[in-house]
């Protein structure tokens, strides 16, 4: 996740919890919630606080103040609904920390002047006192144990329609088979390693995991990697037999050549290590942040 590590360093002094997604916690006695920022992916950086109720007076309030501010502390979008506050900021007008904390402050002075009651009581049902801090997929939350095993009954119901890591690992093979083929066709034909081809793989082999219904954690990135990585090996096998194939060895001599000639197997690696170049360079600098971290429900991790 690209995140540039002022935010965490913020939940840290503010003694917060954190998911892939967020950091989150109580400001002065009030819960906010704060995006975690993947810049490749995501136009905005959210700010919302999580309030009990309000009515539609107070809503107006709440909306002419942050409209006075919006150019002061530099965000560009807000809503107020359903006893929530969302403030967004645009990706490269953003200040850093001093903005959010601008924005904390202003909200605080006035959630106090208003006379909101602080975060005691879940603001799901309004009524049990609240227990923990839970991280519920993309966002944070402070909920009572009653309304978090509720979501959680909810998620898990959800989650049924996935499968195993080995269910996943085999899409993803089947679909960078694709990826092979092309790379061999690139090679064999018109004699480049390419970078499409190894792009391909990688994404192919994504493709699969997630058409075979794959189990989604931590381990889906890395078992793409590591199909996309074997799969290169294996194109570059396949068009180093098919070329000397070409050339009239029959396929069982084909392959003891390649195994025992130094200089085939040297060319034969070397390609697949100048795609794993390209891999590195093309797909897993922009790729791989792309792809989406864990969602996980439970109760919220401390930063440390
Ligand atoms: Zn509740």
């Amino acid at each position: 996740m690209i995140e540039f590590s002022f935010v965490k360093q913020m939940g840290k002094q503010l003694g917060w919890y954190q998911n892939n997604y967020a950091i989150f916690g109580l400001y002065k006695g009030y819960f906010f919630t704060v995006s975690k920022l993947n810049w490749l992916r995501d136009e905005q950086r959210r700010v919302s606080a999580t309030l009990n109720y309000l009515d539609s007076t107070q809503e107006e309030q709440i909306k002419t103040i942050l409209e006075s501010h919006k150019k002061k502390i530099g965000y560009d979008k807000f809503t107020v609904e359903y006893g929530t506050v969302k403030v967004s900021f645009g990706k490269w007008r953003f200040k850093g920390a001093k903005a959010i904390y601008q924005l904390l402050d202003l909200l605080v002075t006035l959630f106090q002047k208003m006379d909101l009651a602080k975060t005691e009581k879940c603001p799901d049902c309004q009524n049990n006192q609240v227990t923990n801090y839970y991280s519920l997929g993309h966002t944070g939350a402070i909920l009572c144990q009653t309304c978090f095993n509720e979501y959680e009954q909810g998620n898990l119901r959800e989650k049924t329609v996935e499968k195993s890591h080995w269910v996943g690992l085999i899409g993803t093979f089947v679909f960078s088979l694709l990826g092979i083929v092309s790379w061999v066709i690139l090679e064999v034909y018109l004699n480049v390693v390419s970078v499409l081809a190894a792009l391909l793989i990688l994404h192919l082999s994504e493709k699969g995991y997630t058409y075979a219904k794959g189990k989604t954690d931590h381990l889906k990135k890395y078992i793409i990697i590591g199909v996309s990585m074997f799969s290169i090996l294996l194109a570059s096998i396949i068009t180093h037999i098919v070329l000397l194939l070409q050339q009239g060895v029959i396929f069982e001599q084909a392959i003891e050549l390649l195994f025992s000639e130094p200089k085939l197997l040297r060319h034969m690696l070397g390609s697949a290590l100048f795609g794993y170049f390209l891999l590195l360079f093309f797909g897993f600098a922009i790729w791989l942040p792309l792809i989406d971290g864990e969602e996980e429900v439970g109760l919220a991790r401390r930063i440390k």
